[in-house]
């Protein structure tokens, strides 16, 4: 019987098991490692407020790549939406704790069939520290200290924690006014009123955070600081399909000759007084091919010159969130700045910020009482301390990109590529962890044809690994 490993049971992990079992003929034993907690949710789906919501409508949230209306269907059936209209449910943006339900019900739905078909499932409440390779197996150390040996083992560890920002004293990152994980609920508890509190980081995290300490009473002033400090957009033009840059796509098209493209296209919505979202949105299907394509320079130059600016136009709010930051910021309850933090100083009562204001070009200072990270996940996996992944570096069974925004890997089989070029056979990775590979490897969109695809690729070896057996017998 073929043992199957898979470190994460957030979205990819779960739905990698969802897929496995579905498709197995029943010849394996499938084990998840991840703390109960956030097993089936992952960081996105166990949110600390009902006011997190989803950053995509309904009608695009199935986790099946083959049952589109699956999400969409899985709502209307609940007895607290059975009167409200279904096109108005298809294009809201619903709670995020809502969507990690919805994947503990099809994890409970997917147990009676593994139970149907005699496949064991096991779910362990540990934190993998250290992972080895052999010819034909994968170890795994556990941090309550058991081993487990796997034939096939699946690293879906999604989302780090975001990185410290470099300051002048790193120091201050030890103090307990400091939050670097801004998904837990701490971040936003017990604050005191008279200081102001600082998020680094003016994206979705940011927009969460702001409405976490909202929802916690919290009265003061909130700053933001940013490289650039975009505001964040609405979702406007809902649904608007623009197909007239696909049809002038190209395979080989370089970067600086998209960047030329997409500007036309911009150009000439905003005649009929649309935005650029909408051209951005449309790249959308394209947009792994078009990052293959490109060269390191290509993605270097993307990296440090367009990634704010393509953020901005794809990672966007519902209306009536954006209102509510747009008010906050009128009423001057939110400060969003562009600037860099050069230094972080605390003493017995406020911390000091000292940053340089991108605006005004001058040096300004701020006094708070905390600072939350909402700079997003860290992908340079030797940042991550205490991980196996950076272990995983440093012994060469992991590679990761020249950018270092994941693990290097073989997109078709996912197979992992070690330090000498060559993929391992039993180790796979999907999701986050293949930025590097694929730039957009993130929402539910890309994750769950990746989930569907890997278990797919697998059940095949499930078979050949049946038939070595057999021949060993
Ligand atoms: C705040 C937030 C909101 C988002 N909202 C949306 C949205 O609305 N729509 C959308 O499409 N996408 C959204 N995303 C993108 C999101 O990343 C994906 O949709 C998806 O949830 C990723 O799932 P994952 O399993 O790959 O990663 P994660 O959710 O990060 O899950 C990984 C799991 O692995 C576990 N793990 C990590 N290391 C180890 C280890 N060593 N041992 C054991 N377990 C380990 C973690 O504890 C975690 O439970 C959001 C992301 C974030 C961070």
């Amino acid at each position: 019987m073929k043992k199957i490993g898979i470190i994460g049971g957030g979205f990819t992990g779960t739905m990698t098991a969802v897929q496995l079992i579905t498709k197995s003929s029943g010849s394996c034993e499938i084990t998840i490692i991840n703390e109960r907690e956030t097993f089936n949710k992952g960081v996105a789906y166990n949110p600390y407020s009902e006011k997190h919501i989803l950053n995509v409508i309904t009608g695009k949230m199935s986790a099946y790549p083959d049952k589109p209306d699956h999400f969409l269907d899985w709502v209307m059936s609940r007895s607290e939406f059975q009167d409200r209209d279904k096109t108005l449910i298809e294009n809201s943006f619903l709670p995020r704790k809502l969507y990690g339900e919805y994947l503990t019900e099809i994890w409970a739905d997917t147990i009676k069939t593994a139970d149907s078909k005699g496949i064991d499932v096991n779910v362990i409440d540990s934190f993998v520290i250290d992972l080895d390779v052999n010819e034909n197996s994968v170890s795994l150390l556990l941090e309550n200290e058991s081993n487990l040996i796997f034939d096939e083992c699946i690293i879906a560890t999604g989302n780090q924690i975001p990185r410290n920002p470099v300051v002048k004293n790193n120091e201050f990152y030890k103090s307990k006014n400091y939050y670097q994980n801004p998904w837990l609920i701490d971040s936003v508890k017990d604050l005191n009123n008279d200081l102001p509190v600082l998020l680094i980081g003016n994206g979705l995290t940011m927009v969460d955070t702001v409405i976490g300490l909202l929802e916690q009473g919290f009265k003061g002033e909130i700053f933001s600081i940013s490289p650039n400090g975009f505001n964040i957009l609405p979702h406007r033009h809902n649904g608007l399909k623009y197909t007239k840059l696909t049809d002038e796509l190209s395979d080989n098209l370089s970067l600086f000759e998209l960047v030329k493209l997409v500007n036309k296209h911009i150009k000439m919505v905003r005649e009929y007084g649309v935005s650029a979202e909408p051209v951005i949105d449309s790249l959308r299907p394209h947009t792994q091919k078009i990052w293959k394509k490109f060269t390191d320079n290509e993605k270097e130059l993307f990296m440090s010159r367009l990634r704010h600016l393509w953020g901005v136009a794809r990672h966007r709010i519902p209306l009536h969130m954006h209102d509510k930051i747009q008010k906050l910021q009128i009423d001057g309850r939110l400060h969003i700045n562009s600037g860099k933090i050069i230094d972080i100083i605390e003493s017995d009562n406020f911390i000091t910020v000292e940053f340089f204001n991108h605006h005004d070009h001058t040096m300004q200072k701020l006094k708070v009482s905390r600072i939350i990270n909402c700079t997003g996940p860290e992908t340079d996996l030797m940042n991550v301390e205490k991980s196996f992944l950076k272990n995983c570096l440093i012994k060469g069974i992991l590679t990761q990109d020249k950018l270092k925004l994941g693990i290097t890997a073989d997109t078709e089989t996912f197979q992992v590529i070690n330090s000498e070029g060559k993929p391992h056979i039993s180790l796979f990775t999907l999701g986050s962890n293949l930025k590097g590979e694929l730039w957009e490897s993130t929402a539910v969109n890309e994750l769950r044809g990746q989930a569907e695809k890997l278990a797919e690729r697998l059940k095949t070896a499930e078979h050949s690994h049946e038939v070595k057996n057999a021949e060993s017998l």
